[in-house]
């Protein structure tokens, strides 16, 4: 259409760049090995850490609760979208997550930039790690507080940001564990710099939810943090094998964003399928914590894997595992060679990371078996070489 032509040269800029990339397509299940692109490959892409996406306990709960409630919630929470089931589960995982309550969101992408946007306004600042994930970015933006940006986990630099702040409401915000790193925030500094500062404290825990701290409570519980973090934002879409985000806090926090956040008040509420399987998701979690120590087994076994042939895996310590290799165009090669021989690891590149640090990441599950990931690092060592990248 004419009228949209300027898109054409957008495109055609990315394409020069080498930044336009297409979704590969899956058929059948998200598991340790599937089809894409009509391939059977290695899958070291997905954030499906447990194995539960497919999980015969969660599609029958889902299966369950849309035979007895509907496919759909009808309407947003506040009109007549709030279900008993979502109810239900949402005092299952305050439980769980050891606070007053919890608040369900349609994504872990809703629940950061509503949050964020519905509690700091003009007057306020947020601080805010260079590496946080693009919804909080986005909900910064839409609170119109200040934002002051320090680098990467440099306590340093948090400091520095919080000594301009002078008596304002502010708020520190976190990933958990940052999704292109694979590192762990030092979340026991920052609690500390934020008493000091009388900081509020928010942890995005998307890639710590079901993989850190007992029975995958994430990293509020992994450090042993409880009560000293204000709020903790989580997601139902990776670990826990469904969709949807949640905040878990005090009670106060929970009613106020009730009555003020956006995704909340405007956009339908999740349909009872999901709230069931995520139910089911918690159930597991509770009964069989041995799933999260063979994704830790699966990770040290990887990791070590490679760093053993001499790739560069990063600051690394989580089943997120990046192989950096700095040059844009090596890491697309890398992970178009490596799908080429069965394995399927994402290339990533600016403006995802920064120039010169791009790499494929790695994204290990419990459901990967020995021999799945025996394979993908024989493969990324025949890749690796013939690139001359180790
Ligand atoms: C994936 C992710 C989100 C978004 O979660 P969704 O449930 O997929 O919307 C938020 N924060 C971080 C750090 C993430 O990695």
């Amino acid at each position: 259409m004419e009228r949209l032509s300027f898109l054409d040269q957008e495109l055609q800029s990315l394409k020069e760049q080498g930044l336009y990339r297409l979704p590969r397509t899956l058929s059948g299940e998200q598991k340790a090995v599937s089809i894409y692109d009509g391939k059977s490959v290695v899958n070291l892409s997905s954030n499906n850490y447990l194995g539960l996406a497919n999980h015969p306990r969660l599609v029958e709960a889902a299966l369950k609760a849309t035979r007895k409630y509907g496919v759909g919630s009808g309407a947003v929470r506040t009109i007549a979208g709030q279900m008993d089931l979502h109810r239900e589960f949402e005092e299952k995982l305050a439980d769980f997550k050891k606070v007053e309550a919890c608040l369900l969101f349609q994504s872990g992408f809703t629940a950061n930039s509503g949050t964020v946007s519905c509690i700091l306004g003009r007057e306020d600042v947020i601080i805010s790690d260079e590496l946080n994930h693009a919804s909080i970015i986005d909900g910064s933006r839409l609170s119109r507080a200040e934002i002051k940006v320090y680098p990467h986990a440099d306590l340093d630099g948090l400091r520095a940001r919080l000594e301009e702040t002078g008596g304002r409401q502010k708020l520190i915000v976190t990933d958990g564990v940052f999704s292109m790193d694979g590192d762990i925030a030092p979340l026991p500094e920052i609690v500390s710099l934020a008493r000091e500062f009388e900081a509020l404290v928010m942890i995005d825990d998307a890639h710590a939810s079901g993989v850190l701290g007992q029975n995958g409570r994430g990293t509020v519980d992994h450090y042993n943090l409880h009560g000293e973090v204000d709020i903790q934002v989580g997601t139902l879409s990776k670990a826990i094998g469904v969709l949807g985000g949640y905040v878990a806090g005090p009670q106060k926090l929970i009613d106020y964003l009730i009555q003020r956040a956006r995704p909340v008040l405007f956009s339908t509420s999740a349909p009872p399928a999901v709230a069931a399987a995520a139910l089911a998701a918690l159930e597991i979690l509770l009964e069989k914590p041995e799933l999260i120590d063979r994704l830790w087994e699966n990770t040290e076994f990887f990791r070590s894997g490679l760093q053993r042939q001499g790739f560069n895996t990063g600051a690394s310590a989580t089943p997120i595992i990046p192989v950096i290799v700095g040059d844009e165009r090596q890491a697309m090669r890398l992970a178009d060679g490596l799908f080429e021989q069965g394995v399927f690891a994402q290339g990533i590149a600016f403006p995802t990371v920064q120039k010169g640090k791009a790499r494929v990441r790695t994204i290990v599950s419990a459901a990967h078996s020995r021999k799945d990931l025996e394979y993908a690092l024989d493969t990324f060592v025949q890749v690796g070489r013939s690139l001359g990248i180790i």
